[in-house]
């Protein structure tokens, strides 16, 4: 038998949900950032073209730096586009020009795996991959969704929420017949907390009765550190590590790491 310890592969996660103004950048920078500061080695992808995960993260949208476009359309791979943070995480970063992917990738093989197939390379390198995803169920999307394990829903309590999570679900259920049967719910993380709303409450309490144990017991309340620190190109962890918005991303990151733990010995 071999001695060596077989290396454990990354927790490939895609931060999503097709409603633009979730959260959904806010907590894939924040949450790197956060796993990178409990000792996680972390990779970033950038898959909106609006590119502001990339720079949010103080890096700029450079044209001539490899993105994660050209990693879709095999002009690049992972090891040469991606970038070392200086908040101690890896990004892939984007631009507009990703915008053009989706047409490019038409008329591709295996158009929905590409991002996939790129990453096995690299899954032995990192403990989690955090992809953001554009508020849109386009091909950057599905190829998100094709490369994860598992999606992370970050969602505002509101009116609509309920409503727009049963598409989600809809959604999950297709692309797990269709592209990627092992796909799962990681967590869904209410964002943008206002604890003083009676209607937040109750979208949040029928969240819980919904979906259990699948709701992050961490909540990330309403913070205005976390709204100014991309501004600065830094997650707020480097920017106010004291602030709620720092804390709460952090608080989130050690329930993910327990929750593996935990999901590790109920399998051993
Ligand atoms: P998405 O990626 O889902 O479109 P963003 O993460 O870009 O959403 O968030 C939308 C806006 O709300 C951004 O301006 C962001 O800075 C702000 N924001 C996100 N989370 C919070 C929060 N917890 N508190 C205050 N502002 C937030
Ligand atoms: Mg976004």
């Amino acid at each position: 038998t071999s001695t060596t310890k077989a290396v454990p592969p990354a927790r490939i996660l895609a931060v999503t949900n097709q409603k633009g103004g979730v959260g959904k950048t806010t907590t894939a920078v924040n949450l790197s950032a956060c796993l990178a500061a409990l000792e996680q080695r972390v990779l970033m992808i950038d898959l909106d073209p609006q590119g502001n995960a990339t720079t949010g993260c103080g890096v700029f949208k450079r044209e001539a730096l490899p993105t994660v476009y050209q990693i879709l359309i095999g002009r690049s791979t992972l090891a040469e586009a991606r970038i070392r943070t200086e908040f101690g995480f890896d990004i892939l970063p984007a631009n507009r020009e990703l915008a053009g992917a989706e047409v490019e990738l038409i008329d591709m093989e295996r158009r929905e795996y590409r991002l996939r197939e790129a990453l096995a390379a690299a899954a032995g390198d990192y403990d989690y991959v955090l992809m953001d995803c554009p508020p849109a169920l386009n091909l950057l999307t599905v190829n998100g969704l094709a490369a994860a394990e598992a999606v992370m829903i970050p969602m505002q309590c509101e009116y609509y929420a309920l409503e727009g999570l049963t598409d989600l679900v809809a959604t999950l259920k297709k692309v797990r017949a269709n592209l990627n049967p092992r796909l799962e719910i990681e967590g869904l993380l209410r964002t943008m907390y206002d604890p003083r709303s009676t209607l937040t409450q109750q979208v949040s309490s029928e969240l819980e009765s919904h979906f259990g144990e699948k709701v992050y017991r961490s909540i990330i309340p309403r913070n205005v550190r976390l709204a100014e620190a991309p501004s600065y190109g830094k997650p707020v962890f480097a920017f106010d590590r004291n602030s709620r918005g720092a804390q709460a991303y952090l608080a989130l990151a050690q329930e993910m790491l327990d929750r593996r733990a935990a999901n590790k010995e109920k399998k051993a």
